[in-house]
């Protein structure tokens, strides 16, 4: 556990430089939370000018406090931050909890950015500035301006936004669900989510860690410390943030929208993604309360069939459609109902279900090996009471002894079914007002469950390329001045890294061109080869389908006239001629090197309709053969690949091999390739493989 980390969030003794005796001021409000809060280690406020404040001595510098100094709190105008950080370095301080505002938030990233030299330079760890503060039940410290600690729990926050972490804290009390830590990050100069990812993965009180990420400063060492955690983790991302660094001049670059990206990247880092605020919550509670759903067989128990239909459709659309369970298992569960009640599932107890059938069926469903988790739904009536109903469930769980399957729980009903709920919760069941919500939740605690499985997916990065005859082209094209690679520059790279581009040669006279397509075989395609035109359609610079000498002589004048009115001054390098692949799926595989994550590769469908249906998934580079298939499976479209209309099934096989060479090859070159793309690559049916018909690259500016 880094040490440092642990002197800033667990502080033994907290200095708070700025401390003021006047109510109301940060200053003041810091001293007063810490000591309402019950906290134990020492508080020292320091003030120049003030005695005494809420009865505790008053330092007049950091360096005069005579016992030893874990964290500061730093409330002084921003002016004065860069002072009292070398105070603090010199007193052997470990970390700065900088409240104070005025840095990067504000334009003055200059002062931002000494500030963590400096306190670096010490070996002190810095974070913010412009935070909140930072709440630990498990050590009674409230050391922030939010007004109280959180309804105490198994979570810890970290949070991005300050406003919104006051809020939350607030929240807790109304939704029931605790927090250990709340840890305001601010500008994140210094700590960022990594930091704070990889120290709560150590934190003996924390079960769960929830984000609030509007940006996230080193995308790599995010998903890297996350994939390492052995802790769920819930991310709510909120902001598009502007991502203009990528120029729009492949298809990649116009689909690449950062929010896409980083939904990627938490798929990676093994990340649940919350689509709100209060989704983050239901993930939270039942992250942090239950195990992961090993297996997809969902059992579901109601006493009524309304709510039961409604979970089957819930349990649809959480990638968790229901089965029936074995004979054996209905037969056993037909002895805790009435004859009219229903075995296969969800299992129906009717509304004559009491404590006992309750207690019964959920002892017997939940300890039986076919189920991977249970969903049990009530609905208040007349004849039972929640919170007996409660307490049988909860002891119908208990003694089965079993720990390492997930229970979640819906009561349907009034202010009784919400303080059954409320007790549910406290004894370690999360339980929902909404049937959907107890369904989604058993559905996040299976998604988690798969994304711990892929962590593990080997990764091939012994691809054997040919980096050098890739660099001689790049390099060539580098002194030519260019950063947009042509077709045939461009498939000279992608061939080097081993990826089917169809064969191809470059003329420039009419009978070198009748040559090379007779040595190729008709037919043959032919493309204009210019710098100036990266989409040959568009300049008339395509023809496909050229069947003899005739048609080879026609295609190579129109295309040239074709290129000249379409660009006069357009750089001519000569005719492409090249192998016609059979017709296949179109395909599209590209890529950017995103300013967060770095070279990060896309597939979608390919052809004209892409940049239109936007029907594309992305993964950041490099990625196993297992998630290229995922990759696969990750668009609208995927069914297409299975064959539609009689089509035989295409081959995914091989598709997902380029994927992840092609993933392989950005990344190898991440230096030097800025965006990417194949377009199409033709799929073609089980074991005819792929093969690439178009590509394009454009060089980063060196
Ligand atoms: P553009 O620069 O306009 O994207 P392409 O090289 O992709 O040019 O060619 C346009 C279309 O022509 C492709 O989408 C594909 O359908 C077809 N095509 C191009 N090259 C071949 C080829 N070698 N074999 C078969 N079809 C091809
Ligand atoms: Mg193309």
């Amino acid at each position: 556990m880094d040490e440092v980390l642990t002197g800033l969030l667990r502080p033994k003794s907290i200095a708070i430089i700025g401390a003021s005796a006047t109510p109301g001021k940060i200053g003041h409000t810091v001293v007063k939370n810490l000591v309402e809060s019950g906290y134990q280690g020492g508080i020292y406020p320091v003030n120049p000018t003030a005695d005494e404040i809420l009865g505790l001595k008053v330092y007049k510098s950091v360096l005069d406090i005579p016992e030893p100094v874990d964290a500061a709190a730093i409330t002084v105008p921003a002016k004065f931050v860069i002072d009292v950080t070398k105070e603090c370095g010199e007193k052997g301080v470990k970390g700065l909890i900088v409240i104070s505002s005025g840095f990067a938030e504000v334009g003055d990233t200059e002062l931002e950015e000494e500030l963590v030299r400096i306190a670096n330079s010490y070996g002190m760890r810095v974070l913010g500035p412009n935070v909140v503060g930072t709440l630990s039940n498990s050590d009674n410290m409230n050391a922030s301006f939010a007004p109280f600690l959180p309804l105490d729990g198994s979570a810890s926050l970290v949070s991005q936004s300050g406003a919104l972490l006051i809020a939350i804290d607030a929240i807790t009390f109304t939704r029931r669900i605790g927090f250990d830590k709340l840890i305001s990050i601010g500008n994140m100069s210094d700590v960022d989510f990594a930091d704070t990812v990889a120290w709560l993965n150590e934190d003996e009180n924390t079960k769960c860690i929830t984000l609030y990420i509007e940006g996230i400063t080193d995308g790599r060492r995010f998903i890297k410390e996350s994939a390492n955690t052995h802790k769920p983790i819930v991310v709510l991302k909120a902001g598009v943030s502007e991502h203009g660094a990528a120029a729009a001049a492949s298809h990649t670059g116009s689909l690449a929208g950062a929010q896409k990206i980083y939904s990627a990247a938490f798929e990676q880092a093994g990340a649940i993604q919350a689509t709100d605020l209060s989704d983050l919550f239901n993930c939270t509670l039942a992250l942090s309360l239950q195990p992961p759903m090993q297996g997809d067989n969902l059992l579901v128990l109601t006493n009524g069939g309304g709510v039961g239909v409604l979970a089957t459709d819930s349990a649809e659309e959480a990638g968790l459609p229901m089965k029936f369970a074995p004979e054996a298992v209905q037969e056993e569960l037909k002895k805790h109902m009435p004859s009219f009640g229903s075995a296969k599932n969800p299992v129906d107890l009717t509304g004559m279900a009491g404590n006992e059938w309750y207690f019964d069926s959920t002892k017997y469903a939940f300890a039986h090996e076919w189920v991977d988790g249970l969903v049990v739904l009530y609905c208040e009536t007349a004849m039972t009471n929640p919170m007996e109903i409660a307490k049988s469930l909860h002891r119908a769980i208990t003694e089965t002894g079993i720990k390492d399957k997930p229970v979640t729980i819906s009561f349907v009903g009034g202010e009784r079914s919400d303080e059954a709920m409320q007790w549910l919760v406290e004894n370690g069941i999360p339980a929902y007002n909404d049937p959907h919500l107890a369904v989604k939740a058993m559905g996040t605690l299976r998604d988690y469950a798969r994304l711990q499985e892929l962590k593990n997916e080997p990764i091939n990065n012994n691809h054997k390329v040919d980096k050098q005859a890739a660099m001689d082209i790049i390099e060539a094209v580098r002194a030519n001045g260019r950063t947009g690679m042509t077709e045939i520059e461009s498939k000279g790279i992608f061939k080097a890294y081993g990826l089917p581009v169809v064969q191809t040669s470059v003329v420039t006279s009419e009978e070198e061109a009748v040559e090379t397509a007779e040595s190729f075989g008709y037919p043959v395609v032919m493309k204009i080869v210019s710098p100036d035109i990266l989409h040959k359609s568009d300049a008339g610079g395509v023809k496909v389908n050229i069947e003899d000498e005739v048609g080879v002589r026609e295609a190579y004048k129109t295309i040239l006239e074709n290129a000249k009115a379409y660009k006069a001054d357009a750089e001519i390098h000569g005719i492409l001629i090249q192998e016609m692949a059979p017709w296949g799926t179109e395909t599209i595989v590209g890529s950017v090197n995103d300013h967060t994550f770095g070279p990060t590769v896309m597939f979608g469908l390919g052809g004209i309709f892409v940049e239109v249906l936007k029907d594309v998934t992305f993964r950041v580079a490099p990625i196993s053969e297992k998630e290229a298939q995922i990759m696969l499976d990750g668009i609208r479209g995927a069914p297409i690949l299975d064959g539609v209309r009689g089509e035989a099934p295409r081959d995914r096989k091989a598709l997902a091999e380029v994927l992840s060479r092609y993933a392989f090859m950005i990344t190898d070159l991440s230096e030097e390739i800025l965006e990417s793309d194949a377009n199409p690559i033709l799929v073609y049916e089980e074991g005819k493989g792929v093969k690439v018909v178009d590509a394009r690259i454009i060089l980063t500016e060196k």
